[in-house]
């Protein structure tokens, strides 16, 4: 038999996981050897023993074969966390294109010294009555931090530090007057924790109504059977997925198995927080992108010790290193967070799927307005289907929804932001005191072009998305690379009002303070919340009635519960429908559903109104209509035409460099290089084009598209591409170059 070698990592947690090291696999252990498995070896000159985890296998090795030493033994007490971890970094590497230190850093949490800090959590000291004169006198006084957290202990006596520290933005100096006040106290979570290790769990659920709790018992049954699936539960805002997910959870883990709850960053709201630990008690740790690497870590450990059985946050939060996982369930699961926008590429979805049938675990994936992905899977019976048909609660209604017709605003005269229906029910909300959001979905550079008149935008006849307005006044499809001269005329109605659309928050701000001089008004949008921390005071700001009136992008329609809004107004609902992208029909739908979700999530019944130049454009009108499956009938149809995912696979490969002439030589290449492979495996070709932003930072960039059905045969074609790129160094010195799946 041939000689096989095993590349070995030693020290796992170590920043430097690409520090490898060459064992041979002796013949006796050559079943056992596989990525991931833990390793003992013979180390340094003494050659003492040592631990370490196989990353790679290779018939060659990198050193010197007589010098290499040999794998000593598979060690009995079977497989780890990390075991599972590095052989999930193994298939992250091949189907996404990375390296394996790429992959190995995303899933192996990076050690950094912490001084071990104590858990501590905050109890309150004053009983009823003394906490409503505090939060009186706090209110009175206008001392913010300090009436969030007197609200929040009305709730919950007992608050997590962690929690009140990141979630209800509670500084320290804020924290001090009220201990020394002896409002409260600081006291170490050992003392708070017994109780729950005794199987005690604080508070009960809410009982379940019928739909709820059907899809409780068929999770359960499943679970009880030994069946490990995924299921989708599609349920509108306020529908009681939460409440489910609880359920299933508690489930979970009542048979020793542990959780990971994925939510969007957006989302992990204090209210969202306190929920899953009035609970679960301080069996759920959380992490979130402002804890530094040494604080994740600590998670991680406390994970990986068994301190935790419930793990919840953002992305990352995936690769908890639990070795009794049992459940990943992931809310919001059509967000585009889920993705990771740095190598490797991946979708947190997919890796959940993946890890889940590694581990023989299950995935619950929740949204009010699923995937197109998930949802076609569903249809096809990979995923089990579950829906969630109204609000839970009893009291509470959708908003009414209405679509007001912008042409017909400019044709009757009104050339403002705001038609006039919007326009008299602010002024009727703002009488009553009751509060206004207006949204504007721009997303980053929607620099398309369109007609105010007729509301046409131009688009690239051969890929239906939209041309993008350049400098040079020309028009440019981003997909590929057709352009035209920019007209002065609209071509469908030949109107002259044809122009670059878009209108900023900042503008819309002016324009609604010359309207309504006496409002109070709060602006969020990225430029008034780069500053840590900028986002949640704007909110909470919000929330306690500090103003009449908020103005901002997507992130406004996220997550935060604001009861006393009862009006929102989208101002113009095609910004996000014309960004050169093929999702931009389903994020349009996303936003829309959400932003109406906002209004009347309370007893009083809320309004919703849409302004648009395309009333009858289907992702609109299934959105004012709440009608998914309406929207994804089009919008499944549209993929299938135009061949987008997830009616047939895309691969885009983008190219970038300083030097724009090596950079057009490397593309012209790459596609002359794939042209006959793509020719037999049918895969079409795309480009190269322009990225949709050329320039950033003097790098140039292009892109390539190749779509074909089956994944498969785009990853075969990636392999070559990128040993093509390798021998051409030439050209590739100077050009890198990077792969995207979706
Ligand atoms: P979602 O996660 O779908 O937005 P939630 O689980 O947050 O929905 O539920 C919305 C609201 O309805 C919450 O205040 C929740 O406590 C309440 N709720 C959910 N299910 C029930 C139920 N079966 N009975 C009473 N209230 C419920
Ligand atoms: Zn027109
Ligand atoms: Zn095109």
């Amino acid at each position: 038999m041939a000689e096989r070698f095993a590349r070995i990592i030693i020290d796992i947690s170590h920043e430097k996981v690409d520090r490898t090291f060459d064992y041979r696999i002796p013949e006796r252990l050559a079943h056992e050897v596989t990525v991931g498995t833990l390793v003992l070896i013979p180390f340094g000159k003494g050659n003492s023993m040592r631990k370490g985890y196989v990353v790679g296998i290779a018939d060659h090795a990198e050193y010197d074969r007589d010098k290499i030493k040999e794998i000593a033994e598979v060690p009995a007490d079977g497989i780890s966390a990390e075991s599972l971890l590095i052989s999930l970094a193994w298939w992250l590497k091949e189907r996404y294109g990375s390296t394996m230190n790429q992959a190995l850093k995303t899933v192996l949490p990076v050690k950094q010294k912490v001084k071990p800090r104590e858990k501590r959590v905050i109890r309150c000291l004053l009983d009823k009555e003394g906490l409503l004169k505090a939060l009186e006198e706090a209110e009175k006084k206008n001392y913010k931090a300090r009436v969030r957290l007197f609200q929040a202990f009305l709730e919950n006596p007992v608050i997590p530090y962690e929690i009140a520290s990141n979630q209800l933005n509670l500084s320290p100096a804020a924290l001090k007057p009220v201990i020394e006040k002896g409002y409260a106290d600081l006291e170490s979570e050992e003392v708070y924790r017994n109780p729950i290790k005794s199987g005690k769990i604080t508070c009960k659920g809410v009982d379940l109504n019928a739909e709820q709790q059907a899809i409780a018992d068929s999770f359960c049954k499943d679970y009880g059977e030994n069946i490990r699936g995924t299921y989708l539960i599609h349920g509108i805002t306020g529908s009681g997925k939460t409440e489910v997910y609880m359920e299933l959870i508690q489930r979970v883990i009542e048979e020793g198995k542990q959780v990971i709850v994925l939510i969007p960053e957006i989302a992990l709201t204090y209210q969202t927080v306190m929920r899953f630990y009035g609970r679960f008690g301080s069996r759920v740790s959380i992490i979130n992108s402002r804890l530094s690497a040494g604080e994740r870590y600590d998670q991680f450990e406390r994970a990986r010790n068994g301190e935790v059985d419930i793990m919840i946050g953002p992305r990352s939060a995936l690769f908890t290193p639990f070795s009794h996982l049992g459940l990943i369930l992931i809310d919001e699961e059509h967000e585009g967070a889920y993705k990771s926008e740095t190598v490797p590429r991946y979708h947190a979805r997919e890796v959940a799927e993946k890890r889940a049938s590694m581990e023989h675990a299950s995935l619950v994936l929740g949204s009010a307005t699923p995937s197109l992905e998930a949802y076609t899977k569903a249809l096809r019976g990979e995923y089990r289907l579950f829906t969630l048909h109204s609000r839970a609660k009893k009291d509470s209604s959708l908003a009414n929804v209405s679509v007001v017709d912008l042409r017909q605003e400019l044709k009757e005269g009104n050339k403002s932001i705001f038609s006039r229906k919007l326009k008299a029910m602010m002024e009727d909300r703002l009488e009553k005191k009751e509060q206004i959001m207006l949204f504007m979905n721009r997303r980053g550079y929607a620099n398309f072009v369109s007609c105010r008149s007729c509301g046409e935008a131009i688009r690239c006849p051969h890929c239906d998305v939209t041309l993008t307005l350049h400098k040079n006044n020309r028009l440019v499809c981003h997909y590929c690379g057709h352009s035209v001269p920019m007209p002065d005329k609209c071509p469908f109605c030949s109107s002259p009002y044809i122009a670059n659309f878009g209108t900023g928050t900042q503008k819309v701000e002016q324009m609604t303070k010359k309207l309504f001089p006496e409002a109070g008004i709060l602006r969020m949008d990225l430029d008034t919340t780069s500053k840590k921390g900028g986002h949640e005071e704007i909110l909470s700001a919000f929330s306690e009635g500090e103003a009449d009136i908020l103005i901002g992008t997507q992130m406004i329609v996220k997550g935060h519960d604001f009861p006393n809004v009862t009006l929102v107004g989208v101002l113009a609902a095609d910004l996000s429908l014309y960004t050169p992208d093929y999702r931009c029909g389903e994020r349009t739908f996303q936003l829309l559903t959400q932003a109406a979700g906002r209004a009347g999530r309370d007893f009083r019944p809320g309004d919703v109104v849409i302004q648009t130049y395309n009333p009858d454009h289907y992702s609109i009108a299934a959105a004012a209509s709440q009608d998914y499956e309406g929207f994804y009938r089009h919008e499944m149809a549209y993929r299938k035409l135009m061949k987008y995912p997830p009616a047939s696979g895309l691969l885009t490969i983008q190219l970038s460099s300083r030097n724009e002439r090596l950079l057009t030589e490397a593309a012209l290449e790459t596609a002359r290089f794939a042209g006959p492979l793509a020719e037999k495996d049918m895969v079409q070709i795309i480009g190269p084009a322009e990225a949709s932003v050329y320039k950033i930072n003097d790098i140039y960039r292009k892109i390539l598209y190749l779509k074909q059905e089956n994944y498969d045969i785009l990853i075969k074609i990636r392999d070559s591409i990128d040993r093509f790129s390798e021998e051409r160094r030439d050209l590739f010195d100077q050009v890198l170059i990077q792969y995207d799946f979706s």
